[in-house]
């Protein structure tokens, strides 16, 4: 992103080309962004002692194309349902390469996963353990087929973040608590499931953490853990770490350098496992959100600014909470800058309002930027994750096509809805 002659760039191409091009609202997707965020952490992610594993978190962002940027980058990928899991497949992505995660997974898509040989199942508890096992007993008989699982467990790290998107309180849905007993029975239950080939442990402490030492905490936690199952005869081959790297949303924020982070984290790692006889062989990690947000820019156009009776003044945008769900989830902070005219002054303070009808419709609370003209373009900065993938059609609003950028080039890669999409899966009967 760059700003020439006062109107931004992404990936060489100006924002009024872009909307010319394409129409608002528009997601915009930086490729170069996005495959160097994935070089420095293929680069620092790196052991001499351990095996390492990159694994991309698709819930971030998914689309075909996207599967492709990941395929080419030799990643390994995360799917939490079906869809994803589909969506991955249609383009021939490895399967030992993939990992299915969730809390519910349902038999149709255990049948899914253990039919395409998908590399680990990341079971969250014992009953679903025992479906998959009788799953693949069902698919295959006694032949040698066996799926490979990992168990996700929560140490019971307290990462300071927003309650809805941390996930390993004692009380959190997902994966079984490190100090509950019964687990370790549940382990030696696993291990010796005729056609599940334990593989090791996942932990996922939470989201957008800016803490580099909660992982470190985590890490070794999970370590401590892994030496006491040895101690009962489990043998833990791969510690999966999660994702959750923070990113700069907003003013205040702090990301981690990842890079140094990493390194960081691995020495540690190193020094932790240097004991004869472990087991452990491989360490893995499942970074979404830092290796797509920062590359994603919503463009919409202005309708209009409205003063209230109250005296608020609002920027009323041709998009909102449909294309970015996450200020009224979890009111989450995002920039905004009038994209088309970057230098204009005079900036107050303004509520970028969408048009859904919800009040709670809102992108940017509070933004101070310089008053725009009706027809004027508002980028919204690092909204490349989770934001399309959880776009919804509310108000049968349309879903904004996804564009991806690079030197000068523009690609379609997800097209923009049309209003036959919003009804072709109605079906008509005559009442
Ligand atoms: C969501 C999720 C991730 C990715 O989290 P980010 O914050 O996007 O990095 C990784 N692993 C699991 C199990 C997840 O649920």
């Amino acid at each position: 992103m760059e700003n020439r002659n006062g109107i931004l760039h992404i990936g060489g191409i100006s924002v009024e080309e872009l909307r010319k091009r394409y129409s608002t609202p528009l997601y915009v997707m930086d490729e170069e962004f996005i495959r160097d965020n994935i070089e420095n952490f293929k680069e620092n992610f790196k052991s001499e002692k351990l095996n390492t594993e990159i694994l991309y978190a698709s819930k971030a962002f998914l689309n075909s194309y996207m599967v492709k940027i990941i395929r080419s980058e030799n990643l390994s990928i995360d799917v939490v349902s079906d869809g994803e899991l589909y969506t991955v497949l249609k383009q021939n992505f490895p399967a030992e390469k993939i990992y299915f995660h969730g809390n519910n997974k349902s038999n149709t898509e255990l049948e899914m996963a253990v039919e395409n040989r998908i590399g680990r199942v990341i079971l969250d508890n014992i009953e679903e353990a025992r479906r998959l096992n009788e799953i693949v007993i069902a698919k295959y008989g006694h032949n040698s087929y066996r799926q490979g699982v990992q168990l996700r467990v929560n140490p019971g790290i307290d990462a300071h973040t927003h309650e809805y998107i941390k996930t390993t309180t004692n009380d959190s849905k997902f994966g079984e608590s490190i100090f509950d007993e019964k687990v370790k029975d549940d382990l030696l239950e696993i291990n010796k499931m005729e056609k599940l080939d334990f593989r090791g442990l996942h932990c996922h402490i939470g989201s957008q953490i800016f803490e580099g030492s909660s992982f470190v905490e985590a890490a070794s936690r999970m370590i401590e853990y892994i030496k006491e199952l040895k101690n009962l005869g489990i043998v833990v081959r791969e510690l999966n770490l999660g994702g959750g790297f923070g990113i700069y949303y907003s003013e205040g924020d702090k990301p981690l350098d990842i890079g140094l982070h990493l390194k960081n984290l691995i020495i540690n790692i190193e020094r932790l496992v240097d004991e004869k006889g472990l087991g452990l062989e491989k360490i893995l990690i499942e970074p979404g959100r830092s290796i797509v947000a920062n590359a994603g820019t919503t463009l919409y156009t202005v309708g209009g600014v409205k003063r209230t009776f109250g005296g608020k003044k609002y920027i009323f945008i041709d998009g909102g909470m449909t294309d970015n769900i996450r200020p009224a989830l979890y009111q989450a902070k995002y920039e905004a800058e009038i994209a088309n005219d970057l230098e204009r002054k005079d900036k107050k303070i303004f509520t970028i309002a969408g048009k859904a009808c919800e009040s709670g419709d809102i992108i940017v609370k509070d933004c101070e930027i310089a008053e725009p003209n009706t027809g004027d373009i508002i980028s919204v900065a690092s909204t490349g994750a989770y934001c399309y993938s959880m776009s919804s059609n509310y108000n049968m609003i349309l879903k904004p096509p996804v564009v991806f950028v690079e030197k000068g080039i523009s690609k379609l890669t997800t097209r923009r809805q049309v209003f036959e999409d919003l009804v072709k899966n109605d079906i008509y009967e005559e009442i």
